[in-house]
Order: structure tokens, then sequence, then C-alpha cells
């Protein structure tokens, strides 16, 4: 079998289209399937539209030859036209909004199962797809979909029944006119296929630029904060404005070509009137000077009515070739994301009756697939027994969040095995056994809904087990000042609260789980005295009879301090384990000095 590829490098069909596009189009078809209904009367209501739209202008002919005769005949042509036009608009409603209607429905859904299918992803994938980009999908790219399988294709239909009506209708009023009207049909297709490359080219790189600054925006949006630091607001503008310039540039093209286009086939298309005009006035001179020709001042009116929008529905065509090109391309995004199965996953995991908080990497090998060429973690080996308190310790970047990433099961070790509660993670069900860890970092993210769906984000809980959680995480007397109490927005939307606060809602959320292992991410963020007590105690709470992993940023400030449990030596990671209860240290051989211990406990709960 012969493979044949465009100059894109995608492989073509024996018509020279693209391969994928074609499914495309099955899948489109296929999406816009459960609106058939809609679909269906929304199509009735345009041919009855656009039927009264072809009809309706034969009466301007037959006004014109009425008003020679009488008054009451006058009247009568002016009322059936009328008629006829409110019945057209009728159903032109109709058409309007159930196409819309029909879109609606198609978006709506299509973005739900799109982001039911991106949240599913592994979070490698997050690595090297941009939010930006993937929220870009979520609104543009469906809204893309919907107009081309909704408003453009009944924009096509409709211009394709006007283009097949109008050139009907003006054969059956004269032939020979028509003729000389179509003559100049050639002219304007060739003209038109040209202007649709252009215009696609035109369209892609004006795309392609909007998309550069797009990104440039939110980065400097995303990172106000340093901007702000740096007083760069100016400069920020200024390479966004540098970006927007060169989309303008294109756009500029843009606008210069649509116009001129439009100019052109104007003029040509009145030309062609006009030289219509003329043959058909002599026509209807030599009808009413002794020569019959058939050709009523009426009839000759109606002509120009018909044929002008031929041209504009030539012109149209080309627009909609451009658009549906667009939309190919958005839904060969959509349907491709639509598609991915993520790489982490086991729908046949098993779910244990109960679990234990017991953690072990045996000779655990793993790079990030974002970066292949670093390998961060290099065979490293621990165990966590149930009831202990496990510290990473090293410098930053050594890979200490990393191996909590692993515990969680967001990546997958290249090699070696991490356990928990004596199981392979990778037989387990990924979303039963998360449920049995719960971290708290230090900057924790709080979504915009109220303080109590906050703390029951991972489970459905009553309120008395919400209040509960709270009481634990030190939560509760600072909740219940707030006027709304439990019900207090938070977020974006919501009222601001201080990062003592935040993280102790965070530990109510961890807490309402009921962990077996508990991860804490220590890191360097200043909280005020008062705060840093409250939440520190809570921290200890919720330690308690769990098995817990501290990623202690500052425990690097402990030189003595030994490596326990770690079999394979790490080059950069100690892995230690420390009790807390007891002020106790324990560890292979060496003993750590109690004045260490208390720095440690103190930098623990910052
Ligand atoms: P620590 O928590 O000890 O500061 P990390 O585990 O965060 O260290 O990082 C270890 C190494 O892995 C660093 O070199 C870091 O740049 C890299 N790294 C961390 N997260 C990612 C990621 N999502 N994609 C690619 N590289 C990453």
């Amino acid at each position: 079998i012969l493979h044949r590829f465009n100059d894109d490098g995608e492989e073509i069909g024996k018509d020279g289209e693209p391969l994928r596009s074609k499914v495309t189009f099955a899948r489109m078809a296929a999406l816009a399937k459960p609106e058939m209904g809609l679909l269906g009367f929304a199509s009735i209501g345009l041919l009855f539209s656009s039927g009264s739209q072809m009809v309706a202008p034969l009466f301007f002919g037959k006004v014109v030859d009425a008003a020679q005769h009488s008054i009451s005949e006058l009247t009568r042509t002016v009322l059936i036209m009328l008629g006829i036009y409110l019945v057209g608009n009728i159903f032109g409603m109709i058409r309007a909004w159930l196409f819309t209607l029909a879109g609606m429905r198609l978006v709506a859904r299509l973005r739900k199962r799109l982001f039911n299918s991106i949240i599913q992803q592994e979070v490698a994938f997050f690595d090297t797809n941009r939010t930006g980009e993937l929220c870009n999908r979520l609104s543009s790219d469906t809204q893309v979909l919907q107009n081309a399988v909704t408003v453009n294709m009944s924009m096509l239909v409709r211009n394709i029944l006007q283009l097949i009506g109008s050139l009907g209708f003006m054969f059956y009023l004269n032939p020979s006119l028509t003729g000389v009207l179509l003559s100049i049909v050639p002219i304007v297709s060739l003209g038109a296929v040209q202007y649709g490359k252009l215009l696609k080219k035109l369209r892609k790189k004006f795309q392609d630029k909007l998309a550069d600054a797009g990104t440039m925006a939110e980065e400097s949006l995303s990172s106000l904060r340093t901007v702000r630091t740096f007083s760069a607001e100016g400069k920020a503008g200024h390479m966004y404005g540098v970006e927007i310039d060169e989309s303008y540039n294109v756009g500029k093209k843009l606008a210069l070509v649509t116009g001129g286009f439009t100019g052109v086939i104007g003029t040509v298309a009145y030309g062609a009137i006009s030289v219509v005009l003329w043959y058909g006035g002599k026509l209807v001179y030599d009808n009413e000077h002794g020569t019959p020709t058939g050709l009523t001042p009426g009839i000759l009116t109606c002509n120009p009515i018909y044929g002008s929008p031929i041209y504009m529905v030539v012109l149209y065509m080309v627009v909609l070739y451009v658009v549906v090109l667009y939309a190919v391309g958005a839904s060969i995004r959509i349907f491709d994301l639509l598609d991915r199965q993520p790489k982490v996953s086991n729908e046949n995991g098993i779910v244990l009756r109960s679990i234990d908080g017991r953690v072990e990497f045996d000779n655990v090998k793993f790079t990030y697939p974002s970066r292949p060429e670093t390998e961060v973690l290099k065979g490293i080996s621990f165990i966590l027994e149930p009831g202990k308190v496990l510290a990473l310790v090293g410098p930053s970047g050594g890979g200490k969040s990393t191996i909590v990433n692993l515990i969680e099961r967001f990546y997958d070790p290249d090699s070696g095995i991490v356990s928990l509660g004596g199981n392979n993670l990778r037989e387990l069900e990924p979303r039963w056994f998360r449920q049995k860890i719960s971290m708290v970092s230090q900057e924790p993210t709080l979504f915009a809904c109220s303080i109590k769906e906050n703390i029951a984000y991972g489970k459905t809980a009553t309120d008395t087990e919400i209040q509960e959680a709270a009481k634990q995480a030190n939560a509760h007397e600072f909740i219940s000042e707030f006027e709304k109490g439990y019900e207090t927005l938070v977020g974006e939307r919501g009222i601001r609260l201080s990062g003592g606060q935040k993280q102790r809602i965070a530990i109510a959320r961890a807490l309402i789980m009921d962990p077996v292992l508990l991860l804490l991410d220590e890191a360097t963020s200043a909280l005020d005295a008062e705060s840093e007590h409250l939440v520190q105690e809570a921290v200890e709470r919720a330690m308690k009879g769990r098995t817990v992993i501290v990623i202690a940023h500052r425990l690097s400030t402990v030189r003595n301090a030994s490596k326990v449990n770690s079999q394979a030596p790490h080059p950069q990671l100690k892995v230690e384990e420390i009790t807390v209860r007891g002020h106790n240290y324990r560890s292979g051989r060496s003993h750590v000095k109690v004045r260490e211990l208390t720095e440690v406990r103190k930098v623990k709960a910052r």
C-alpha cells in the first residue's frame, strides 16, 4: 500500500485531503447527532425562510407591473408580498433560535466531556501542557466547533439553497438574461479560490501571533507579584505590545485583503448586472416597440434582485471554507484530548478493606518525563514503619517533593517499587489509596467555595464531622468568628485568609479524610508567632497516631542528622526517621543531640 503525504507531513488520501480530517468530519457529525431533532426542525425553518426570500422578489416585479394596471391589484400584490415576508421571518426566527440552541447544547456537552477528560490526565501531562492552552481548548476551540457544526453549517445550506433558488428563478424568468449574468461566474470563482488561499494563510498567521501574545500576557499576569516587585509593569506592557503589534501588522493585511476582495467582487458583480440591465432594457424596449421578446419591466426589475446575491454567496463560501479549516484544526485538538487515555491509572486496581501507612521505596529510579536528561532519584530505598515519622531533608532541588509525588502516584517510577501498606502502588486503585493519604502544604490551595465545602473537599461529611475536624485543626474558633461561619466564601472570589488560617483549613481538610499517611510540606513561608503556634499545635495533633512524612526544607541546617533507613546512599537526599513524641531521635547508630531535636521540632511547623 502506498502512503501519500502532503507538505505538512500529514498522510493524505486519494483526494489529497488529510486522512485525519475525514475522521474529524465524521466525528463532528457524530457530535451533532444528539441534536438531530433540533437541527431537523431548524432545517425546516431554514427551508421556509429561504423559500420566502426566494419567492418574495418575484413580487417586486409584479408590483411594478401591477402599478401600471390598477390600484387594487397593486394593493393586493403588496399585501401578498408582505405576507410572504412575514411567514418567512417567522420561520427565520425559528431557524436562528433552534440552530443556536442546538449549538449551545452541543458545546455545553462537549465542554463537560472535555473537562472530564483533561482532569483525568496524569500529572506529567500537565508538566508539558500549559494550563492556559488547555483552558483555551475548553473555551475557544469548542466555540469554533460549535459554530462550525451549527451556525456555519446552516449558513452553508442556506447559501446553497439561495444559489440554486436564485438561478432557478432567473432561468424561469428569462434564460437569456441569466446566461449573460452567469458568464461572469468562472472569473469570480477563480478569484475566489485565490482569495481563499490568501485568507487562509493570513488568518493562520494572525492566529499564531495572537497566541504568542496570549502566552506573553498569561506569563506576566500569573506572576504579577514578580512583575510588581521589579516595577516592571511598563516592561511587561511593552513586551505584550510588541507581540500585539506583530499580530496587528498581519491584521492590517487581513483587513486590506478582505476589503479589497469585497470591493473587487462587488464591482465585477454590478458590472455584470449593468450589462444585464442594458441588455434586458433593450429587450424591454424592443418588446414595447414591435419586436415581442416577452420581457416586461417587472421581470427586468427582478433580475438584479436575484442576481446580486449570487456574488455575495460566492464571497461567503470562501469565508466559510476558511472557517471550516479552522474548525477542523480545533476539532483535531479537541478529539486528541478527548481520546487521550491517562498514562497513570489502574481501573482494575485493588481496593483493600484496610491499609496501614507503611511506605517502602525499593531501589526507585525516577526521571521527570518533561526533563528526560536529568535523573532525579537515582535508586533510593527506605522503609517507613507505620506510626513513625520520616523527615526528608536535603537541599532545594534534591528530590524531596519528588518522593512525595511518587507516593501519591502522580508519576510512576522508571524502575523500582513504591509501596504503601506493603502493596505495590501500581496494583492499587489510585482513587482509593489517594484517599488514605493526605497532604498539607505550606501554601495550600483553597477553592472558590465555602469554608465548609473546602474542608469536605475530599469526601461528603456531616456538619459535625466538619466542625470536629476544624476543632482538631485549631480552625473552629476563627471560622466561627466570621459572620457567615462555615458558609463563608473563600478562594478567588471570597474573603482573603491569612497564611496560617489557610493552613489550618488545609489541615482540617486533611484530617477529615482520616488518612493513614500524612504528608507535610514545610515550605519556608513565614507565619506570625501566634499563628505559628496554632498551626504547629494542629500539625502535632494531626500527626498523632499516624504515619507521617515531613518534607523538612530547614532540617538541612541539622548537619549531624544521619541517614537511617536509606539503604542505597543517595548523593543528594537524606531520609531520616524521627519519633516526635518522647523527644526521641532514633537512628541506626549515632544519636542526635536533643538540642538539635528541639531545633527540628521548632522548624517543623514553620
Ligand atoms: P525538592 O523538593 O527537594 O526541592 P524536587 O523534588 O522538587 O526537589 O525537585 C527535584 C528535581 O526535579 C529538581 O531538579 C527539579 O527541577 C526537578 N523537577 C521537579 N518537579 C519537576 C517537574 N514537574 N518536571 C520536571 N522536573 C521537575
